[in-house]
């Protein structure tokens, strides 16, 4: 579904993405983990175009992304092409970010039906369906700020569910969260991991990223140090870094 081949990503003169390849095949879940400031959130925001980058490819089914310009002017040249792989590619952040004024059950149904234009009983009836699936029917009518985080994160993820898109993206979607509230959102996203969704995950959730991942990435100081199966990887790591990293995160 997204691949990327040798992604150079700068803010001014700091380079923060320096040659990564990624590829997350359909019905695969590829995690993200590292240390702070390893360029993790950069890499996936870069899949769905919200960040330029200066080099290398992003394939979206196979499509390469057509760019204009070059260098530090690099954008994205095909408007339409950015609309469908954003809509296709649904993020979900560390902070949920639902519109405080609209109730659940509108958050859910709004980009949908503004966005995509569909028909308004249709939608309704999925994100009902959707905010079932995971745990929280009853809070339809309810507004944000009357949930628990968990509930929140939750309402999210179904609020990108319901866009029906290829894939979903991740951001730390439980560091937000307190220990409890996080295994909730865990369940519903190891759920979709069961289901065959394809997803990259930025996580520092180590046994939610061994349980659930086809593949896992260790990115350090914007390159990838290592990668392979979750076994291997967290198993038997070989990069020394690596497993420093992940005796601290233990
Ligand atoms: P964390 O685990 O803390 O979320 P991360 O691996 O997600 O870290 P990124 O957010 O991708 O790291 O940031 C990578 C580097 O890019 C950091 O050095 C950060 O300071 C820098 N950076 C991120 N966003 C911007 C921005 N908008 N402008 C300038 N520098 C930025
Ligand atoms: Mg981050």
């Amino acid at each position: 579904v997204i691949e990327i081949r040798d992604l150079h990503k700068s803010y001014g003169s700091l380079e923060v993405l320096k040659g990564v390849s990624v590829t997350a095949d359909k019905g695969h879940v590829v995690s993200l983990i590292g240390s702070s400031g390893s360029g993790k959130s950069t890499l996936l925001r870069c899949c769905n175009l919200l960040e330029d980058s200066q080099q290398g490819e992003i394939l979206f089914n196979g499509e390469p992304i057509r760019w204009k310009g070059s260098g530090h002017d690099r954008r994205p040249g095909d408007a339409r092409q950015v609309l469908r792989v954003r809509t296709n590619l649904s993020m979900v952040f560390q902070q949920f970010n639902l519109w405080a004024h609209m109730s659940i059950l509108e958050n859910v149904m709004e980009a949908p039906v503004t966005v995509l234009r569909q028909d308004r009983d249709a939608v309704e009836a999925r994100a009902r369906g959707l905010l079932d699936k995971v745990g929280i029917g009853d809070k339809c009518d309810v507004y944000p700020a009357q949930l628990s985080g968990g509930q929140q994160q939750r309402a999210a993820i179904a609020r990108a569910l319901c866009m029906e898109p290829q894939a979903l993206l991740f951001d730390e979607p439980t560091s937000a969260l307190d220990p409890e509230l996080e295994q909730e959102v865990v369940r519903v996203i190891k759920d979709l991991a069961a289901e065959g969704r394809t997803m990259m995950i930025v996580t520092h959730d180590m046994r939610m990223a061994a349980d659930m991942s086809s593949h896992v990435i260790f990115l350090h100081q914007g390159r990838i140090e290592e990668e392979g199966p979750p076994d291997a990887l967290f198993g038997a790591p070989k990069s020394a870094r690596l497993q420093q990293f992940l005796s601290h995160s233990a």
